[in-house]
This record gives C-alpha cells, structure tokens and sequence, in this order.
C-alpha cells in the first residue's frame, strides 16, 4: 500500500515499559523515507512470551500490509547479548525476560531477518541518519529521561566497542555520588534521569518541575540546575575523549526545550576548554518519540536492505 513494488521494507520495533512504537522505512541506501509510525499499548500480562508474541504479530502484519523485502529491528530498553539475541538486563520489565531467546522466538514466528538493538543506540542511529546529526561525521546522543541513554557515532558509524558502548548515562559524574541501577555510584543517570529530578524537587511529574521553575520555585530550579551540571560534565567528559563535533539531546526531560537546552550549553561550554566551542553544536534531536523506532528499522535493515 503506498509503497513501489520491489522497494527494501525495514520494520523497527520499540519496546517500552507500557507500549510498542513501531516504524515502517522504506527505500534504498541513496534515499530513506519514513512510510509509517504508530503505536500499540500492552494491554495485561508483560511476560516475555506474551510481549514476544505481541512484537511477532505486529511485524507479521506490517509486513503483509506492505510486503517486499522486510527486514525487522527491535529497540529494547535494556542490555542483551548479541550474539545469541538474549536480553541480560531489562530493568523496567519481569525477571523472566532475561535468558529469554527474543531473538530466535521473533525470527521464527515472522520469518524475517531480525537484529536487537538498545533503545538509546537506535535513537542515535536514528538521529544519525535521518535527524538532527544528519551528515556529523561524529556525534554523541543522549536520551534524557527516567534513564539517561546514549549513543556515540564515530567515523559516520554507531558504535558498539565490546557491545555496550554509546552508555553516556553511565560515566562517574560524582565519586561517591548516589547509587546507580547498573551497581555504580555517581553515574550521570543517578544524578540526571528524572527520578533523581523529581526527587530533588519534590515534585510527581518533569512537566511540574519544569513549570514549577519558570515560576521561580527554587528547589525545582536547584533540581534541574543539579541535573543539567550532570549531563554537562558527561558530554564533557565524552568530548574530551571523542572529540565529536555534534551533540543531539533527546528524551522527556529534554521536551522543555531552551529550558534545559540554554544552561546545558552554557554549562558545557564552561567545562570544555580542549577546542573553541563553536567547534561544538548542541541540537535538540527532531524525530520525536519514534526515533527509537526508525533506529531500530535502520539498523535491523543494516547490510540487508536501506542501509
Ligand atoms: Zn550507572
């Protein structure tokens, strides 16, 4: 439907804590476009195999309804081993998904080619690729919300290193800084991800916290300024390694805008004194909530179809 006979499909799947973005991408590797996005809630049980199952049916039927070559990706908001396709941490989701062979159970019941990527990698590919580090030759992505995700492209590659690279939210900001999900202490995530926020500012929702600061609510501005110094200090840290010429800031917390955009700049530049700033462009990232989505179909798509 819609789509010219013969053209690659690449399907991308993001799984959220409540719900499944999806994304449809078709083209070549000279032109991408981005055919569909849309979203399904999880409705009851959150086990592996149902969730399994739910991903198998989505893609089966976004690939029947658009047909071709269909290759599939899918974001998790969490660690797996990619050799064998088995998550090894998901944090937000029931203890049975670790060891749970995603993977291969997805692959055999749609029949198609499927990668797993992490949900902040996918952003950055996606960003990388279609959005706001369109053409960076190098660039550093950050996802800033309940978790703070990330995503490094090097030489115009996402990069992977051992597997897991691209954790922004996991460099030491504070030496003995508040524990962090992943055992450390002082991470970026502890300081910055939005429960440490809503803690600081004794508010329920990032929407509040940022109101309750245009309002001139001090605890909530001190909560923000404590998360916002905790990002600059890790792009910071992450430019004086990789000297990457792009920053993209995404995520919830990220949706107040100048409001965080304007200090974080501010804050980054008094941290980075390796290269003259304008050296550096800290953008917000533009593809929205699906970003997780298209990244997951580019990647699943990666030396098969699109590129
Ligand atoms: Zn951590």
């Amino acid at each position: 439907m819609g789509v010219s006979s013969g053209e690659p499909v690449g399907l991308g799947l993001d799984l959220g804590g409540s719900s499944i973005k999806y994304a449809v991408l078709v083209g070549d590797g000279a032109e991408v476009r981005i055919e569909r996005t849309g979203l399904h809630e999880i409705v009851g049980a959150r086990d592996a195999a149902t969730v399994s199952r739910m991903l198998g049916e989505i893609a089966s039927e976004l690939a029947t309804e658009f047909g071709g070559s269909v290759t599939l990706g899918i974001g998790l908001p969490g660690l797996f081993d990619a050799e064998s396709g088995v998550p090894t941490l998901l944090p937000n989701f029931p203890p049975d998904w670790v060891g749970y062979p995603l993977r291969d159970q997805v692959q055999l019941a749609t029949g198609m080619s499927v990668q797993l990527i992490n949900d902040a990698r996918a952003f950055a590919l996606a960003e990388a690729r279609l959005g706001a580090a369109r053409g960076a030759r190098n660039a550093i992505c950050v996802v800033l919300g309940t978790g703070v995700g990330g995503g490094v492209i090097l030489n115009g590659e996402l990069w992977f290193g051992a597997g897991t690279g691209g954790e922004v939210g996991h460099q030491t900001v504070e030496l003995d800084g508040p524990p962090c999900g992943c055992g450390n202490r002082g991470c970026v995530e502890a300081i910055a991800g939005s429960a440490a926020l809503l803690a600081g500012a004794g508010r329920a929702t990032v929407r509040e916290v940022f109101e309750a600061a245009r309002r001139g609510d001090a605890q909530a501005q001190a909560a923000i300024t404590r998360s916002i110094r905790a990002v600059a200090a890790g792009l910071g840290n992450a430019y004086a390694v990789l000297a990457a010429e792009v920053f993209v800031i995404g995520g919830g917390i990220a949706d107040a805008g100048d409001q965080v955009l304007v200090p974080l700049r501010e804050e980054l530049r008094s941290r980075m004194h390796l290269a003259p700033a304008e050296t550096v462009s800290l953008r917000p990232a533009e593809l929205g909530r699906f970003a997780g989505a298209v990244g997951a179909a580019l990647f699943g798509a990666r030396g098969v179809a699109l590129h």
